[in-house]
């Protein structure tokens, strides 16, 4: 079998939807999972619809559920007709129904709970998925709508839930069933906790879903569709003169993708890397053009691309205490360890340690508890740059050259080596894309 998944702006109205389908429909023999996104911009409305319900805004949530009806009913019309089409109308109504009892329910409770949060953000990909097999069905494919919400298994953590890798593999194989001639249609982004509570898989998650699905079902391999030739040399949208990488592999597209590269979620790697199952990441708008193949080889050496993030805190424990003393670096981590908070890179002197984190959490009681280890300084607002490729630190001129491209940009920290793929640096964080474009320019010309 195969997943096909498809991003937001190839779901987007229904010319891209039957573009969609034109692209499923070749692979029909092969048993096609067919995973789909939200319509573009829908997440984005459903956040701004949770923010409507938190500030008990019901003129403004009505407006936004108005939209979102009028969008997805206006597309569903051009897709089909007849019992199919009516079909469709009430499945967009049931769903649309549910969403605005949750609005209404807890701007009157004045409570938009974590729950709500993921109930609201999911509704997008029922809407898109609900056209999606009408427009199938209106064409005379075999289509069957899943809901990955009874497939995806996932813990408690809302906003961005952690795959429960077995019960999830057991779910899948239970209750879809491949076939040739056949087209399945599932929501990427959702699932559900152990007692079928709706959670999501944290924003980008669609193409995670696509590899779950195709590490529980074994399948030959997983296609990313989106709005871009594959995985380019960096964001095509910041750098026009970004080109397209024939082959990547999948550790560097995971070091990509954390550091920056929305192209692919960071996560869609892990289940494809357990099965070995190669990913394809090609364009919409361009399906003749070959993309990006992820896999576990793949030719080439040195720099593949470049990626940043803007969003991270850099933190610096300074103690002379540290000074030819054993286990400092244990009773950092342990901290880290305890506030439930991931560390991105590390850089060690004899005296001190920088660490980066992502700054999206309160660091106050993390910084206390370093206090008793040391002097602590934090500066917030920072960026990475990520270089990733082959066997890096085999060029000795790599660094200077990179120095060199960006002379006004100070670099806060580097580190490079420890995965040998990844040469990661710090700088503040309006400096960043001006920064990625010219070391862009130095090693791949204009
Ligand atoms: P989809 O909705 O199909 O999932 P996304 O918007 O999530 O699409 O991801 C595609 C976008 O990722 C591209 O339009 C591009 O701007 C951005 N992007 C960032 N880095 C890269 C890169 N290295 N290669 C290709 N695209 C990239
Ligand atoms: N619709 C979700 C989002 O916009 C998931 C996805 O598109 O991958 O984040
Ligand atoms: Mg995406």
């Amino acid at each position: 079998m195969i997943v096909l998944k498809f991003g937001g702006t190839s779901v987007q109205d229904a010319q891209a939807m039957n573009q969609a389908v034109d692209i499923a429909v070749p692979y029909l023999s092969r048993a096609p999972l067919l995973v789909s996104s939200a319509m573009a911009g829908v997440t984005n409305s459903l956040v701004t619809l949770v923010e409507a319900i938190q500030a008990r805004d019901s003129v403004r949530a009505d407006s936004l559920l108005g939209d979102l009806e009028a969008r997805h009913r206006t597309v569903l019309r051009e897709c089909a007709q007849g019992a199919i089409l009516e079909r469709g109308l009430q499945r967009i109504q049931d769903h649309l129904t549910d969403l605005r009892a949750l609005a209404k329910g807890s701007i009157l409770l004045n409570e938009c709970s974590p729950r709500v949060h993921d109930a609201v953000l999911g509704t997008g990909e029922l809407l898109s998925t609900a056209v999606l097999h009408s427009l199938c069905l209106q064409r005379g494919l075999d289509a069957e709508l899943l809901d990955a919400r009874k497939l995806i298994v996932t813990d408690d953590h809302f906003g961005e839930a952690a795959v429960l890798a077995e019960p999830t593999r057991h779910q899948v194989r239970e209750n879809v069933r491949p076939a040739p001639g056949k087209l399945l249609i599932v929501q990427g982004f959702i699932g559900a906790n152990a007692r079928g509570v709706a959670t999501i898989l944290g924003r980008g998650g669609s193409d995670y879903s696509a590899a779950l699905f195709g590490a529980a079902l074994d399948a030959e391999e997983v296609q990313i569709w989106t709005d871009v030739n594959g995985i380019m040399t960096t964001d095509p949208r910041k750098v026009p003169s970004a080109r397209s990488i024939p082959a990547i592999t999948y550790a560097e597209a995971a070091e990509l993708a954390f550091f920056g590269a929305k192209v692919v979620h960071p996560a869609t790697i892990q289940p494809a890397v357990e099965k070995q199952i190669p990913v394809y990441v090609k364009n919409t708008k361009n399906p003749s053009h070959p993309g990006t193949v992820i896999c576990s080889e793949a030719p080439g050496q040195g720099l593949r691309a470049i990626a940043g993030r803007k969003g991270a805190t850099l933190i610096t424990v300074s103690s002379s205490r540290m000074l030819n003393a054993y286990g400092f670096l244990r009773r950092i981590f342990e901290i880290f360890d305890r506030h439930q908070i991931s560390v991105d890179l590390v850089a060690t002197s004899e005296v001190s340690v920088s660490m980066t984190v992502e700054d999206k959490r309160d660091l106050g009681p993390v910084v206390t508890e370093l206090e008793t280890l040391g002097s602590v300084k934090l500066e917030t607002g920072v960026a990475i740059l990520c270089l990733v490729g082959q066997e890096l630190w085999k060029d000795n001129r790599l660094v200077a050259r990179v120095f060199e491209a960006i002379p006004d940009h100070p670099v806060r920290m580097i580190s490079l080596g420890s995965s040998e793929i990844n040469l990661s640096m710090v700088l503040k964080a309006p400096d960043l894309d001006a920064a990625v474009a010219a070391v862009h320019r130095t090693f791949f010309g204009d």
